[in-house]
């Protein structure tokens, strides 16, 4: 049977999912989170007009002076009167304008002798002044629906007093793996067993990624183990499996699946590493089951799994950035499969990428994937290609 294009795949698996609905959450709470409806403003920024800068607050023309100084202006408070000929107000950073006055002269262009000053600097008509909603409006826009919030975001949402707002909810990702050799981490390790790592592995990439991860723990390769982990399976939106899914006699994951629900949409896609990847509808929840070998299910995870919960939290599918990179040495025809190579990239001073992929390439291998910054991307039947061409290459440890 002919193996499956990835990106056929991933749109089939995109047009199965639907967005999460929203829910209404504290700024404190926000970051990283994805809104749901734009977030307007509850104020006018400045409110009203402020002085930009420590200096007096003048009629321009006047400024040939000298100026009596009648008062002050300082933030949260305001001058009480109105500026009249002659006069000028000692204001500050943040304090309102003096109802009068048209200009802030900054106060090292000015002379103070008790209570007069001399302006002995040019200055601009009307300069230094913030004026009322010169930074936003009330009722305007801060935030668009979809952005993913920031640090800065939320300086911009807070000074529009904007305290409680709409964002969608995290996906809760269930994660299940199998396999008689797994132990979890911190065991005492026997003979033939090894660390279940992959489990850390989707956890903290569903963390990474604003998701929610369910640890469901590891089933023994029997059909009474597997079905009683599934059964654990209940209120989430994304159920992930690792391991057997492929053709050996301990890979039993799809069959007892489908005893209990699964309708299988694909297996088997043309990736590498990857390849047995099961993708299907189990009781109304969308289904990944991934091979078990570390860059296989993270090279899956990262190109099916990511996706779809971006589309969940209402955000675009495209979860790393890609971008391109000059070979550090040449390469092979790309083979049948789309294949995602663990690599190195790193950047000259002018801001021009190079890549290396000469680490082992084997999907069991751990140290490459950790060491690695990127995936070169070697599309199907690419050709040779040489030292210095440019390729395509997912950045995934930016
Ligand atoms: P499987 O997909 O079950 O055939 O497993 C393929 C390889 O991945 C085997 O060498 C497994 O021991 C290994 N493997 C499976 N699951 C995990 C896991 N959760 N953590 C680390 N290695 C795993
Ligand atoms: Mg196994």
């Amino acid at each position: 049977m002919a193996l499956l294009p990835v990106y056929d795949v991933l749109e089939r698996v995109l047009n199965s999912i639907t967005e999460l609905t929203s829910e209404v959450i504290s700024i404190h709470n926000a970051l990283g989170r994805i809104v749901a409806e734009d977030i307007i403003s509850k104020l006018t920024q400045p409110p009203f007009a402020a002085s930009a800068m420590d200096g007096y607050a003048v009629r321009f023309d006047d400024i040939e002076g000298p100026l009596d100084v009648v008062g002050e202006s300082q933030a949260g408070q305001s001058f009480d009167g109105i500026l009249e000929p002659g006069q000028a107000v000692r204001i500050f950073t943040g304090a309102p304008m003096v109802d009068g006055a048209d200009t802030v002269v900054i106060q090292e262009y000015v002379i103070r002798k008790d209570d007069q000053i001399i302006v002995n600097n040019c200055t601009a008509a009307g300069g230094n002044i913030r004026a009322a909603g010169s930074d936003f409006m009330a009722g305007e826009c801060l935030i668009q629906a979809h952005t993913k919030i920031d640090a800065r975001h939320i300086a911009l949402i807070a000074a529009g007093n904007v305290a409680w707002f709409s964002v969608y909810k995290q996906s809760k990702v269930a994660i299940l793996s199998t396999g008689d050799e797994l132990l979890e981490v911190g065991s005492d390790i026997g003979p033939y067993k090894i660390v279940n790592s992959n489990v850390p592995l989707f956890m903290a990439l569903v963390i990474e990624h604003g998701g929610i991860p369910i640890n469901l723990g590891t089933a023994k390769d029997t059909v009474e183990d597997v079905k009683a982990k599934i059964a654990l399976v209940k209120d989430v939106d994304i159920f992930v499996s690792i391991g057997g899914v492929s053709v050996g006699d301990y890979d039993i994951i799809q069959d007892v699946l489908k005893e209990t629900g699964l309708k299988v949409d694909f297996w088997k896609v043309a990736i590498m590493p990857g390849k047995p990847i099961v993708y299907g509808d189990f009781n109304g929840i969308p289904f990944f089951g991934l091979p078990g070998n570390p860059s296989s299910a993270y090279v899956c995870f990262a190109n099916f799994v990511l996706p779809a919960m971006y589309k969940m939290q209402g955000r675009d599918q495209n979860s790393f950035p890609v971008s391109h990179a000059r070979l550090e040495h040449d390469i092979k025809a790309g083979s049948k499969r789309l294949n995602f190579m663990r690599a190195i990239y790193r950047e000259n001073e002018r801001g021009e990428k190079y890549v290396n992929s000469t680490l082992t390439q084997s999907s069991a291998n751990l140290k490459t994937l950790a060491r690695s910054n990127c995936l070169l991307v070697r599309d199907v039947g690419a050709p040779p290609a040489n030292t210095g061409d440019l390729v395509k290459i997912i950045i995934i440890a930016p």
